[in-house]
Formats: C-alpha cells, structure tokens, sequence
C-alpha cells in the first residue's frame, strides 16, 4: 500500500509544496538511517515548520489513517526512524528556532529539529551550556535526544537529556497539543514529560523542548592512561568509582579502535596500547589536583604504561575530537560499521570485555571499541561486510550473545542508542511479557490507533 496523492496535496497545503517529498528519487535519501541492515523508502516526507502545522499533519495523517514516523537528523543506531513505503516520515529538521533563553530560571525553549550543539552556542554568551553531549551532538537533533534519553562521554557526572528536561511541547498522533512539565524540574501528577522522554516516537511528535542550561565548570584536568591490558584499564575504571570519584568522564577506547583513529587522523595515539583512557575532571580550581592525584595513583596501581596530560584547552579539545570522530574513521575501515550498546555493572567491565572479544573471535569477526567505561556503558563496533549474508548472520548472533550477556551479569540491552527496529528481540530479555504488555498499553493511551512510529520497540 502506498501514501495517496489526495494526503500528499494536503499534506502540500499545510505546509508548502516545498516542503513535502513524493517523488521515489528524493525519498532515496531517507531510506536509512545510521543503522545500515535495514533500508525503507518512505511513502513521504514532510517538514513541517511548527507545533501549529505539525499539529495538522498529524490530523491529516489520521483523517487518512496513514501512520508516520518521526525523524531529526536520522543519526538512530537502532533503526529508529525506518519508515515503510505506507507511511510518511515527519522531520523535524525545518524547526530550528532557539524560541526563548530565559536566564532567570536557566532554561531555553527550543524547537525539536535545533541541532544539540547549537544550543551551547547559542547560549555561550550568557556563560551557559547544554549539558548532555552525544557524540553526534554536531548534527543531531534536541528532539531525537529526547526520544532515546541520548548520553554521551559527560553522561557519567551530569547525566542523560532527560536529567536536563524541564518541559516539552508533543503532538499526539490524533493531532492534538500537548504543553508538558514546565521551567523547573517539578512535577506534579503523573510526570508525563518523563514518559515521553525515550519513547522514541512512539507515543506522538515532541516539537519544543525546555532544556536546563548549565554553567560551564571553572577547571578542568583531562589525562590519557596508556595501558599494555585491557585488564588493567577496566580494573583502573571500577577502581576510580570505588573510591568515590565521580570523573565528568571516563571513556575506554581499544587497540583496534585506536589504530583506525591514527590511520584516518594520525593524532598521535600509541598504535601498540592494548588500551587508552580517557579521564576528566572538572569543577572548581580547588581540590581538582587532589583528585586527580588520587586517579593517577589508581592508575599505576593497576599497571598504566604512561599518562599523557591535555594540559590545554587546545589539547583537550583535540582529544575530545578524536574520541567523538570515531565513527568518521570506522566507515573507513569497512564497508560496514554496526555500533553495539549493552550497560554492565561496572565491576563487570573486565568480564564484558574479555567476553566481547571471544565472541568475536568465535564468529570470525572484526571488532573495535570505543565507550562510556565509566557508566558500564560499551560499544563493540563490528566491522565487516553486509553483502556477505554469513558475515551479517555472523554480527546478528555475536550482538545477541553480548546483550544476553550484559543482562545475565545484571546490565541491559541499551544505555543510549535505543531499541527502535534492531532491538525488539533483546528487549524480551529485559522484560517479560507482563511488562512489555503493560508497557504497550501506555503506548495504546497516547496512540490507540497505533500509527505512531510503528514497530519500533515492540516486534
Ligand atoms: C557518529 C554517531 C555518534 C553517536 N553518539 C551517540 C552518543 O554519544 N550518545 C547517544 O545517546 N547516541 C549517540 N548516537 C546515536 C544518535 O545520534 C542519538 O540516538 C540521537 O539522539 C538521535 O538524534 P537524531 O536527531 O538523529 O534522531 P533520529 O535518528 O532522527 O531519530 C531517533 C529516534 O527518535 C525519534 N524522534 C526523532 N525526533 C523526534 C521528535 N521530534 N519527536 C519524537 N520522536 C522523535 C525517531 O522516530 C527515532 O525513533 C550516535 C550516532 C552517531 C551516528
């Protein structure tokens, strides 16, 4: 079944022939998203460019009981936004207006489809920022971050975009307006602004967003560890928690991902490391070196081969660089590039490691890591080649026995990219069938006709 002319012309009337894509050349382009074993051409696309028009493409979706799909930049490493040839996309990525900055309760209404580094920018004059930075935070969307409560490397001191949510504006998929939360972290009833977030379309279109700003911190001190064993430097991670520091960041990158880096970007990293972190602190000036000698000390407790310091703000944004361009040097690497995310407990992280690369090795497949250590949260990237059918069969089996694993040892099957189309299978091995329905009848309240983001999250 495909989208009629009739809803393509209203569709067309609400908001601009311009703004609406019918024609299967165009629709190429939203296809995929960053999750590459799955490819859709969209019955439409359409962009609306406020709440207003929003609210009556969704009404005129329903009139023609077509469902739709909701999309920002389309950067999901789940499938999130897949949409089939009898639905139409709806991206967001023409509501682009930071709407109000309002210092007094440090907060900034924004619409859906802002770039989440723009917010930073925008508000760097008034000496704030947006917390919560993905490591896709240059082109994805505040609206995208929302739907799958986005982390990032800072997530492990300031946590996810949920923490940093005081209020949404969302479109229910009857078309209706919903005003949710407000410009203070309060909630009073159920607190709805918290279903929404993560839901991943699911439940209707969010269009603005109320996000917290935050002063930037006074100091900084950013070290890379060098180690001989991956071991060592999971053991150096749980060992930092133990203790009772909370880094604003702590992620571990392997020697496969290294080389890849120093291939695509030659930064400088030791090509021969087993593994590197990368430990920073922040806050005020006083107290920081204390920290961090506490740090170092754990780290040559647990055999570091050197620490690099990012003394300057140079420095530190050129490593920072490297760890977020990752993704840029993988697709270099291999035809195919699939991003893993499973949560262990932290004291699990030399287990999961270890377990990632026998898995690998039983499947005969390419794998390198970059990740959230501190928050347990892993990234295996397998790299290998989707025309090969055993080789995609191969990344299906490993990918399932590393989330399997994560929750035997008391993790789960996403910290951050979401389940959209990829992970409604690992979902069952989270939930049993009393949460997952219950969950589906939160669904039903917001979408009884089930046209929002359809079969996403639940299979
Ligand atoms: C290089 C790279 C690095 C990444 N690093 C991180 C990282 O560090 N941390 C992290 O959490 N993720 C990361 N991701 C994954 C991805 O960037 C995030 O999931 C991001 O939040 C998606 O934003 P988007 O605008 O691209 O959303 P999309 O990919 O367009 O959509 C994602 C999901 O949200 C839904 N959605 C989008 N907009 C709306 C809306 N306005 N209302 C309702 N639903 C909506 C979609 O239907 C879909 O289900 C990375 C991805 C890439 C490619």
């Amino acid at each position: 079944m495909s989208v009629s002319k009739s809803l393509i012309h209203r569709l067309e009337r609400i908001c601009g022939s311009q703004s609406v894509l019918s024609d299967p050349d165009e629709l190429l382009v939203y296809e995929s998203d960053a999750y590459p074993l799955v490819r859709a051409l969209p019955g439409g696309v359409v962009f609306p460019l406020s709440t207003e028009a929003t609210s009556q493409v969704l009404k005129a979706l329903q009139d023609h009981e077509v469902a739709f799909v909701p999309r920002g930049s389309g950067t999901s490493l789940a499938g999130g936004c897949l949409t089939g040839s009898d639905a139409v996309m709806v991206c967001t990525s023409k509501m682009k207006r930071i709407l109000e900055v309002d210092l007094d309760n440090e907060c900034a209404i924004v619409e859906a489809g802002v770039i989440t580094q723009e917010i930073s920018d925008a508000v760097a004059e008034y000496g704030y920022f947006y917390a919560p930075d993905p490591a896709s935070q240059s082109t994805c969307t505040i609206g995208g971050n929302v739907a799958t409560d986005a982390g990032g490397p800072h997530t492990l001191k300031y946590g996810v975009t949920g923490h940093h949510v005081f209020g949404l504006t969302v479109v229910l998929p009857c078309g209706e307006v919903l005003p949710l939360g407000g410009r203070t972290q309060t909630t009073h009833g159920y607190d709805l602004t918290s279903v929404f977030i993560g839901s991943e379309g699911t439940l209707g279109l969010v269009t603005e967003v109320t996000v917290k700003l935050t002063r930037p911190p006074a100091a900084y001190r950013t070290v890379l560890a060098v180690y001989d064993r991956m071991d060592d430097a999971g053991n150096t991670v749980r060992d930092i928690i133990a203790a009772g520091i909370v880094p604003a960041a702590l992620e571990m990158m392997d020697q496969a991902i290294v080389q890849i880096l120093e291939d695509a970007y030659a930064y400088g990293f030791p090509r021969d490391a087993e593994a590197v972190l990368v430990i920073e602190l922040d806050g005020i000036e006083a107290g920081l070196d204390r920290q961090l000698d506490r740090i170092l000390t754990i780290c040559r407790e647990n055999r570091v081969r050197s620490i690099d310091d990012a003394a300057s703000a140079e420095q530190r944004a050129a490593l920072w660089k490297a760890r977020k361009t990752a993704f840029g040097a993988l697709g270099r690497a291999a035809p195919t590039c699939i991003t893993q995310d499973g949560v262990v407990p932290r004291s699990e992280l030399p287990h999961i490691l270890r377990f990632v690369r026998q898995v690998a090795d039983k499947h005969d497949l390419r794998v390198a890591s970059n990740f959230h250590a501190g928050d347990g949260n892993i990234h295996p990237n397998f790299l290998f080649d989707q025309r090969d059918p055993r080789q995609v069969e191969a990344v299906q089996r490993a990918s399932h026995e590393i989330l399997a694993e994560c929750v035997r040892v008391g993790g789960s099957v996403t910290g951050e990219h979401g389940i959209g189309v990829e992970k409604t299978e690992a979902l069952k091995l989270m939930f049993n069938d009393a949460d997952l329905a219950a969950q589906r009848q939160v669904k039903h309240v917001f979408d009884p006709t089930g046209r929002a983001n359809p079969d996403k999250i639940f299979a």
